[in-house]
């Protein structure tokens, strides 16, 4: 079973990548950044996790307002840094431990929590700032991550006791899962700063000390502050900070403080602490308990004839041909495929194998690989066969057989826009 060994809290002012970047170590302004992060690197040497959940908020550089959501577990088997508008960070990637985060996923809904999941996303300042004083300068090795990206820049966000629940969540889903691995969780963000308006320039000491203070012992006090008290006390963007209270909580009560740093050179105070965790195990019967709970709702579903649960698992398997696939909802790229699919395939991430699926047309092959029909039938109306087509490849029959058995065996459509000319599928060959 894995284990929660302790729990890091990290600020992720961009200044503190930039002092990597630009090598300040030896220059007095910067130099305690340095000192105050080599720490806790250290700590990580020895206490070697096999894994690090990273929970942080990006800033609207790889989760727009196009989609925005509180909770998101990222799926990625690596990690790159993203491009925040000067381009990417020459900083090495870090591996991401997909089962772990698989894990999370099904155990925090269980518990009710809507997640959202994400992949192939990039990690910005929010990740990347303190995670760069933490690779190995040698190598850049560190354990992996599983990265959760906290949306707490655009209301409403969920309240301070919201994100300590989903802390205690973390810890029973942690201790659930079947591996033994030793877990540190890390929060990055805060302490206080506010980077809008005219009360940009906000700090507040005292109150991050106090802040520092009741985390460790009494974080429970933390969760009876509004997001207004937490704005008003550490600046509007040091509000990020509620995310330590989801880290303080998969910790046990009583935790050892090994190390607290508090630098504050310019916009944002810069804390580091390193929290050793001392719960034991749940019995072996309540982690079975909770395994149970969490399997509960898809208990069987793997047992229905020529069935597929679209699972997290399936989807981090089938995310390269179901991307190519959903690419075509964009005029421009569709044309190109019916031009150049070759030239498309050439310049794609497929293997051969799942070039040779959609080369082939191979609708059975697509949805036993892990493509949800979803992405079949945008390629359907791209090539011009109807839905009906491919639900009748998918059984193993011809189109006719298969329309035998609807009660209106004629109708045939699909998702395609009307075309003035009639459904694809009725031209003549010559025409499509
Ligand atoms: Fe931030």
């Amino acid at each position: 079973m894995a284990r929660i060994v302790g729990g890091i809290a990290l600020s992720h002012t961009p200044t503190i990548g930039f002092a990597l970047d630009h090598q300040k170590q030896n220059d007095p302004v910067w130099a305690p950044i340095f000192k105050d992060f080599i720490t806790v690197r250290n700590w990580l040497k020895e206490k070697k996790p096999d894994a690090i959940i990273w929970m942080c908020n990006d800033h609207i550089t790889s989760f727009f307002f196009d989609h925005y959501s509180p909770y998101v577990i990222a799926l990625n088997d690596q990690y790159f840094p993203a491009d925040e508008g000067g381009g990417p960070r020459k900083v090495p990637p870090v591996a991401g431990h997909t089962k772990l985060a698989q894990h999370l996923g099904f155990s925090l809904v269980a518990d009710e929590f809507d997640m959202s999941f994400s992949q192939g996303k990039t990690l910005d300042h929010g990740v990347y700032s303190p995670l760069s004083m933490l690779q190995d300068p040698q190598d850049g090795s560190m354990a992996p991550i599983v990265h959760m990206q906290m949306g707490v820049l655009q209301f409403p966000v969920p309240s301070p006791q919201r994100f300590f629940k989903l802390g205690q969540a973390i810890r029973r889903a942690v201790e659930s899962y079947p591996e033994d691995l030793n877990v540190v969780i890390c929060a990055a963000g805060g302490l206080s700063h506010q980077v809008h308006g005219e009360r940009c320039g906000f700090n507040n000491t005292e109150w991050d000390m106090q802040f520092l203070d009741l985390l460790e012992k009494d974080p429970q006090t933390l969760t009876q502050y509004t997001l207004a008290d937490y704005a008003r006390l550490g600046g509007f963007e040091g509000s990020e900070v509620i995310i330590w209270l989801a880290m303080r909580a998969a910790l046990s009560e009583q935790v050892t403080k090994l190390h607290q740093t508090y630098y504050l050179p310019s916009m944002t105070a810069i804390a580091t602490v390193i929290y050793e965790n001392h719960g034991t195990l749940p019995p072996a019967e309540k982690i079975a308990e909770h395994t149970a709970h969490m399997n509960h709702q898809l208990q069987g579903a793997d047992q229905i004839p020529g069935t597929y649960p679209f699972t997290l698992e399936r989807s981090v398997k089938s995310f390269r041909i179901n991307s190519f696939l959903h690419k075509l909802i964009d005029p421009d790229y569709r044309k190109r495929f019916l031009e150049d699919e070759e030239g498309l395939f050439r310049e794609s991430d497929l293997t051969e194998e799942e070039k040779d699926l959609i080369r082939r047309r191979d609708w059975r092959g697509m949805m036993h690989y892990g493509a949800i029909f979803f992405m079949l039938e945008k390629l359907a109306a791209v090539v011009g066969v109807s839905n009906l087509h491919v639900y009748a490849a998918m059984r193993g029959q011809t189109l006719d057989d298969f329309m035998k058995t609807r009660n209106a065996p004629t109708a045939l459509y699909s998702v395609a826009a009307k075309d003035d000319k009639g459904p694809a599928w009725e031209k003549d060959p010559k025409e499509k």
